[in-house]
């Protein structure tokens, strides 16, 4: 009797043992298809074994092997890492590794492009062939045409493209676009790019962590993809890493464009579930040589890889923030070290957790310290006090003044609010009753388009009440500024201009922002306002003037991350104004003109900026200088949150006994309630990594055990902020 060890989507820390019925024969990594109580599951299996502890009566079969590719070695490795480093529930991490199963559509499954032999193909091949006639066949049919597609190779035998793929393994044959000299059909490389893809490229074979640090414009796409055609041509897989699915269509453009013939995958939340098991399918048999994907695609079995690309690595979103949470970054690095293969960060603000790496050695850190186009200048920053833009609707006279002068010389303008809506706040202007969320403690936004009173955090929406509900006044006042109020300033200043907003509002519809950015390509738009969406990845050659309002507001923020965002988000803002010939000017409303960040920012001098926010998270103790999990926990009733931290802080103190972690005691969550739920969290901090590993299981492990059945609660093993 055999027995399968399975890793089911349930926040359970086992995995669960079925029979193997007769006639079925599974090993680690099988996906099968299982009941757990009333529900239908799919499962990765972990081990096969021939005994049990659940009683033979209790233990039922395994229904179905599901028809997809068992996971290789690596990725179930990559599962239990994650699983022990995070936390986590081992089935929910083998989820995240599972393709869709629906009943896709056949799979396809070809070499990617055309295909054609190299010289060394050329020498070595026809010894190796001469007593294979299908190989043969293969070979002199290469050698005659120059170069096969996908269709001629599936007409020749069902195993030509088994047999070819071995060939580009050894080098003996590449798909065609690889074979041209690398980057001769492209723009220029200026010195500082081939510097640093011939570095990555001389690390093949090895696994070396690259920090490639480029200020904004500074060409690092260049860099990846001439990396990446390397790699490809020598037979690898790429695994490329871009932080949110709004950048992904850009970047694929420029992706296929620059590796023509290349089967590129992408993988990401956008994807219906064929699709996404189509591309899944494809990297995993090794006919996709480039996967771009988000968070999620870190995961994706690669047979082949051999480089690593996590582009805007500093990125919040490559840390899962529910479930199972992970950094994607941190994993994909992991994920190069166990493969042998070089990994390459790209940022113009990096982390300070990579920011550290490189600084110490760890990481090899290359620098593009100038814009690629040799015309474009790094933006002139303006600061300007904020207080004089409160009264004249937000924009103040600086800004106004230069979105017009650029306006009028034919160029684009961009305003910058990390605010949607029309107004944060809704006050009396009586007695001072502000617009309150009943399930959060936050303020409700005023909106205009759709009208309302909403919730940011919670969802929550209501109608703007006629007077004020603690006194009566009428004269209820909206409070700061939103995009929309934005919008509707700018249209009033500037009407003849053609302005467009860009928020989570008006991009819901998937490819609004790409019909958008297409606009402000063609020169249809003047001015755009909008969210840190627009912050990142879009070139446009005549945006010239950015204005960034609202930026202050980070300044005051309780969570220690704040400022490091802030300055990376400006820079990223920054950098979208005077990409080509146009020189770009920034203005900044602020009433804190002195604060390093703003300093930071003027001097385009991050290094200098980081260097500092290191000193002070290490006097404070703070990561990447120490190691952190926090847990959070959260429940109807305040005192059942409360009477679980408590437990959980004795719970943790037992746990770290002679561990050096420190145990801090619980506190309110930054924000307190949130839809309806009362919110508490404490954190443990260790200075060494291998002390909290050491900690975290004993205390994961005491924690499972006490009575918080009224609290959902979590570990976050570096938190992306508290
Ligand atoms: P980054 O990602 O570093 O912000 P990009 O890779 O987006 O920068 O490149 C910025 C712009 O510069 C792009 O339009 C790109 O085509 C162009 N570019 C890249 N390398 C060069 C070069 N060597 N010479 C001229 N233009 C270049
Ligand atoms: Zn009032
Ligand atoms: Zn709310």
């Amino acid at each position: 009797m055999t027995i399968v060890r399975v890793a089911l989507p349930v926040a359970v820390d086992q995995p669960f043992d079925y029979w193997l019925p007769a006639g079925l024969a599974v090993h680690a990594g099988h996906v099968v298809r299982v009941r757990l109580g009333a529900r239908r599951l799919a499962g990765v299996v972990l081990a096969v074994d021939d005994r049990s502890d659940v009683a033979a009566e209790r233990m039922r079969s395994i229904d179905a092997v599901a028809d997809v590719d068992p996971l290789p070695d690596d990725v179930l490795a990559l599962c239990r890492f994650v699983a022990s480093y995070y936390q986590a529930a081992i089935g929910l991490v083998h989820a995240l590794a599972v393709p869709p199963l629906a009943r896709g559509p056949a799979r396809e499954r070809t070499v990617a492009g055309a295909v054609g032999l190299t010289p060394a193909g050329c020498t070595a091949l026809p010894a190796l062939v001469a007593r294979a006639p299908a190989a043969r066949a293969l070979f002199e049919r290469l050698r005659d045409a120059g170069e096969l597609d996908a269709g001629a190779i599936a007409a020749l035998s069902p195993h030509a493209r088994r047999t070819l793929r071995s060939w580009i393994a050894a080098g003996q044959a590449t798909t065609a676009s690889a074979a041209r000299p690398v980057g001769a059909a492209q723009a220029g490389r200026n010195d500082a790019q081939r510097v640093a893809s011939a570095a990555i490229d001389g690390a093949r074979g090895g696994y070396v962590p690259f920090l490639l640090q480029g200020v904004t414009g500074s060409g690092k796409t260049e860099v990846y993809l001439d990396a990446a055609a390397r790699a490809i041509a020598a037979g690898g897989q790429v695994l490329m890493l871009v932080p949110e699915i709004g950048l992904t269509p850009a970047l694929e453009a420029r992706v296929r464009a620059a590796l023509p013939g290349v089967r590129v995958a992408t993988l990401h939340s956008g994807l219906g579930d064929g699709a996404r098991r189509r591309n899944f399918d494809a990297a995993a048999c090794g006919d996709a040589r480039l996967v771009l994907g988000t968070r999620l695609a870190v995961f994706t079995p690669l047979p082949d890889l051999a480089l690593v690309v996590v582009d805007e690595e500093h990125d919040g979103s490559f840390k899962q923030q529910d479930g199972v949470r992970y950094h994607a970054r941190d994993v994909a690095v992991w994920r190069a070290h166990a493969r042998g293969v070089p990994i390459v960060l790209g940022s113009a603000t990096p982390s300070l957790e990579t920011f550290a790496n490189a600084r110490d050695g760890r990481y090899r850190r290359l620098v593009l310290a100038h814009r690629a186009d040799p015309r474009a200048r790094l933006p002139t920053i303006v600061l300007v006090p904020d207080r004089d833009a409160r009264f004249a609707d937000g924009i103040g006279p600086a800004l106004r003044d230069a979105l017009a002068r650029g306006l009028a010389r034919g160029e684009q303008g961009l305003v910058f609010i990390n605010r949607r809506g029309f107004a944060p706040s809704l006050k009396c202007a009586s007695c001072g009753w502000d617009a309150q969320c009943v399930r959060c403690s936050a303020r409700l936004v005023l909106h205009r388009h759709p009208p309302g009173l909403a919730c940011h955090h919670c969802g929550h929406r209501e109608r703007v009440p006629p007077a004020c509900p603690s006194c009566g006044n009428v004269d209820l006042l909206p409070q700061g500024f939103g995009t929309q109020r934005l919008e509707r300033h700018l249209r009033a200043l500037f009407p003849a201009a053609r302005i467009a907003r860009i928020d989570r509002d008006t991009t819901r519809a998937i490819g609004s922002f790409d019909a958008v950015r297409q606009r402000m390509h063609d020169r249809e738009l003047d001015l755009l306002v909008g969210t840190q969406m627009l912050a990142k990845g879009h070139d446009f050659p005549r945006l010239t003037t950015v204005g960034v309002l609202g930026a202050d507001n980070a300044l005051y923020s309780a969570d220690f991350r704040a400022t490091e965002r802030l300055c990376a988000l400006l820079m990223q803002v920054a950098g979208r104004a005077g990409r080509a010939e146009h020189p770009g000017e920034v203005i900044v409303q602020t009433d804190f003109p002195d604060h390093p960040v703003y300093a930071a920012l003027r001097a385009h001098d991050y290094d200098a900026f980081a260097a500092r926010l290191l000193e002070e998270r290490a006097a404070a103790g703070l990561p990447p200088v120490t190691h952190v999990a926090l847990l959070t926990g959260e429940a109807h009733d305040r005192l059942d949150v409360e009477r679980f931290l408590d437990a959980a802080h004795d719970a943790a103190r037992q746990a770290a006994q002679d561990t050096g972690v420190t145990v801090y005691p619980p506190v309110p969550a930054l924000m307190a309630r949130r839809a309806g739920l009362e919110r508490a969290q404490m954190l443990v901090q260790a200075a060494r990594r291998a002390e909290l590993s050491q900690m975290l299981p004993a205390w994961h492990a005491a924690l499972r055990q006490l009575r918080g059945r009224k609290v959902r609660w979590a570990i976050d093993v570096d938190p992306a902020g508290f």
